[in-house]
């Protein structure tokens, strides 16, 4: 299967990317690998929304320093380039920290209930039980929530940013499959798109995925006929290099078919 797109995509305005990263600096890259969709989708939250914290994170990364990229997305020509971001679960509203005013302003959004390293109190961190409740918590929080008919792509569901593959192993087991089905068929219903989040910075192997425990939930994800949407993740061009050939060895292992692809993707 062809895989044509590529929608998270962080660029210098987020915070942790590397400073000099430019939307332009993926757009040949791109069009060498075959992909003409990217989305530009730099960490997010509305100035709108109470800061969880008072750090840069959640008081910088605001709609004034996103749309700063704005009039460059809306001139390219040669690939079509949408204007996103991947927002934030505010754990104090139980809600995606964006209003509906500005969810308007966006082509795309993305939203992780795994982004756990920043939202969820640290004593959770190895409490697996806990942590497992935070996650399932929030994700349902997040595709019910007000922006929820706004949400194009729940980014690497359950995938926990920083987490070694056994722990998340371990988490991820603790999940039985009625739960996540439970979760996904919701997801499937409110036309939220599954994100495979497949790294670009070095070759993945078939094998390491089909050991992986994101193999499980996406397969368990298909079954309840949620869409997909892929997304690098790079944060800088160098994190792209191998997004496709992993994209499309990730879309064969689920066997997936166009009509598995949300819209936006295609
Ligand atoms: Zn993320
Ligand atoms: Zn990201």
């Amino acid at each position: 299967m062809n895989i044509n797109h590529d929608f998270h995509i962080h660029t210098s305005l987020s915070l942790c990317a590397d400073p000099a990263t430019q939307a332009q600096d993926f757009i040949v890259p791109a069009m060498e690998a075959g992909i003409d969709r990217i989305g530009i989708s730099n960490h997010f939250w509305d100035g709108e929304v109470e800061p969880l914290r008072d750090d840069g994170y959640f008081t910088m990364q605001n709609f004034e320093r996103l749309s700063r990229e704005l009039e460059y997305i809306r001139s390219e020509k040669r690939i079509s380039v949408s204007f996103g971001c991947e927002g934030e679960y505010d754990p104090v509203g139980h809600d995606v920290a964006m209003t509906e005013a500005t969810a308007e302003k966006f082509d795309h959004i993305l939203v992780p209930n795994s982004h756990t390293h920043l939202v969820m109190p640290d004593e959770y961190w190895d409490d697996i039980p806990r942590h497992k409740e935070f996650l399932m918590t929030a994700y349902t929080d997040i595709i019910r929530g007000k922006v929820s008919k706004y949400i194009t792509a729940i980014a690497h569901p359950f995938e926990v940013v920083g987490y070694s593959r056994e722990k998340l192993s371990a988490l991820v087991a603790t999940v039985s499959d009625d739960e996540f089905k439970r979760i996904f068929d919701e997801t499937a219903e409110r036309g939220i798109a599954y994100e495979l989040n497949v790294g670009g910075g070095r070759k993945l192997t078939r094998e390491e995925y089909e050991s992986s425990p994101s193999i499980r939930m996406a397969r368990l994800a298909k079954e309840c006929g949620c869409r997909f949407l892929f997304g690098s993740d790079a944060h800088a061009a160098r994190e792209f290099v191998y997004f496709k050939e992993n994209a499309e060895m990730v879309a064969e292992a689920l066997e997936l078919k166009d009509n598995d692809i949300a819209e936006i993707g295609r």
